[in-house]
């Protein structure tokens, strides 16, 4: 299920924090209040499909994301870096 991240239109939640994110099937009818507050929710842009998510992705990036980089030395064979 794909991971949507929603805010508050306006004011402030104790329960949500004013921003939250949710799973929710395709199918799901767009949310537009908050489940906790009912208060109007706009949903954000999936950081995914953010533009500025597309320039390539550096050694340190995937560092910082909790990857092992991996260099290829030839056939099968790999040295973490
Ligand atoms: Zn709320």
């Amino acid at each position: 299920m794909p991971l949507y991240e929603y805010e508050l239109c306006e004011g402030d939640c104790i329960a949500c924090g004013g921003r939250f994110t949710l799973r929710r099937p395709l199918s799901a009818k767009p949310l537009t209040h908050c489940p906790a507050c009912k208060k109007p929710v706009r949903k954000l842009i999936s950081t995914f499909n953010s533009p500025l998510k597309l320039k390539p992705v550096s050694i340190s990036d995937a560092k910082a994301a909790g990857f092992t980089v991996l260099k290829k030395l030839g056939k099968g064979e790999y040295e973490r870096q």
